[in-house]
């Protein structure tokens, strides 16, 4: 359990030193308890007592870390129930299922068609991360099939067994791209920990309800392992929903440590369909799962459920941003327009999407407005005449363009005299003031 603010404060060197930021070495012992300060802020703890004092100052759902290469992943860390308190930090890895009996050819077909499933948006790459690899009784298949995953694939791994032999020899072929172990149960929690141990790998423990589940990581934990995945194996969608809020509200609200870890959920063992899966992936991923396992991947399942992702793991507080610069649409040339906008991601992503179905190629300048959109940004003085003419000036998109035009959003037309003083040279055309607007002004140029 984490510690209070006296039990804390008994462990600080009691000098009122002021260090910290705070008057008091009982007001920062407060704050510590309540997670509003970090430990090495007080920089004369001693060792003894920050071995201690770690607890109280670790999240309270352990952040786990998951794989390796470009599609590695944090998986937990969170700290509140409710994503407007604060934000959620690690979104759900998206697992797909496969059976260590499959042919090599359909999986190397399978690992092929998934790998394709990538989506450009608001400049960022939106994909799954992980393959479970669930033991069919075979343990040379089982390993065979995890290292054709982890070395052929940029896929992460779950190694899904409960024959320890079997699970040793997966994590000899694949324990290079730290997979998840899957998972310490009542028989197998001394041979999974010791492996762990062994390993360094994370562990995922399953037991038939939450309750059981704290026997377990207590065990582990005083094993010293602490890179765990919750599974409560409630495989109904109540009970399988309940669970998922018992675990978060008893980690966050009771500060009990050992439900402190994230959660595995496996809509592919609670659905006959795949259109179903989605829909408790999609409850999952909003409460709260931190990985979980689908029976296959297509493109209308997963493509929602990464929206839904990176709608529900954005913070609500920061608007979000696409990088500064000049982007390219249709390979444009030194005769193609040259457009400006903000670099608002919702802005961006309509007004390029509006660029690219008019067909013509285009030069667009996006200008770091802290997030905020083309009204809201003027109104703030970050999109005002001259800083928009400072930048173009230092993009460079002059030695790319002979035409020396550029056209700014119309809800901007206030600022084409700033504009032009700090552009000698230049000439300067308001633009339409709705996105939809742009395909018939770009033709009519
Ligand atoms: Fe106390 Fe440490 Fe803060 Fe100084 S820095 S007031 S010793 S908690």
């Amino acid at each position: 359990m984490a510690l209070t603010g006296i039990q804390i404060f008994k462990l600080l060197p009691k000098t009122n030193c002021k260090e910290c930021g705070v008057p008091t070495c009982l007001a920062f012992a407060m704050n510590l308890a309540s997670g509003k300060a970090e430990l090495d802020s007080c920089p004369y703890v001693s060792d003894e007592a920050r071995a201690q004092l770690a607890e109280a100052s670790a999240p309270p759902i352990l952040p786990v870390q998951i794989g390796k290469g470009v599609r590695k992943f944090t998986v937990g860390g969170e700290t509140v129930l409710y994503r407007h308190e604060k934000t959620f930090y690690n979104p759900t890895a998206i697992a797909a299922k496969v059976r260590s009996d499959i042919k090599e050819k359909d999986l190397k077909a399978k690992l092929a068609a998934w790998n394709a499933f990538q989506y450009e948006r608001v400049g960022l790459n939106l994909r799954p991360e992980l393959v479970a690899v669930e033991d069919a009784g075979d343990a040379k298949a089982f390993a065979k099939t995890a290292k054709i995953i982890a070395e052929t694939s940029e896929f992460n791994l779950i190694l899904m067994s409960q024959n320890v032999d079997a699970m040793k020899a997966a994590v000899e072929a694949a324990g290079f791209k730290n997979p998840l172990i899957y998972a310490a149960t009542q028989t197998t929690v001394d041979a999974y920990g010791a492996l762990a141990k062994e390993t360094g790998l994370p562990l995922a423990v399953k037991a038939d309800s939450v309750a059981a589940l704290i026997p377990l990581t207590d065990k582990l934990t005083g094993m010293g392992i602490k890179k765990l995945v919750l599974d409560p194996g409630s495989r109904d969608v109540k009970q399988a929903f309940e669970d998922q809020l018992t675990i978060r509200r008893a980690a966050l609200k009771a500060s009990n440590r050992s439900l402190g870890f994230p959660t595995i959920t496996f809509p592919c063992e609670m659905a006959s369909n795949l259109d179903v899966e989605t829909m408790l992936a999609a409850m999952f991923i909003a409460k709260y799962g931190a990985i979980t396992v689908m029976s296959d991947f297509t493109t209308e399942s997963l493509f929602p459920l990464l929206l839904e992702r990176l709608n529900i793991f954005t913070d609500p507080q920061r608007p979000m941003t696409v990088t500064e610069g000049i982007y390219e649409i249709g390979n444009p040339d030194e005769n193609s327009p040259v457009m400006i906008t903000t670099n608002f991601a919702l802005t961006y992503f309509i007004v390029s999407g509006e660029i690219e179905g008019s067909k013509v190629p285009s030069w667009l300048l996006i200008k770091d407005t802290e997030g905020l959109s083309v009204m809201t940004a003027w109104a703030a003085g970050k999109f005002a005449g001259d800083e928009v003419g400072m930048f173009v000036k230092k993009c460079g998109i002059a030695d790319k363009v002979k035409k020396k035009e550029l056209i700014i959003p119309g809800y901007a037309a206030s600022i084409v005299g700033d504009i032009e003083e700090e552009l000698p040279g230049w000439t300067i055309t308001v633009g339409p003031r709705e996105a939809p607007h742009l395909p018939a002004f770009l033709k009519s140029q």
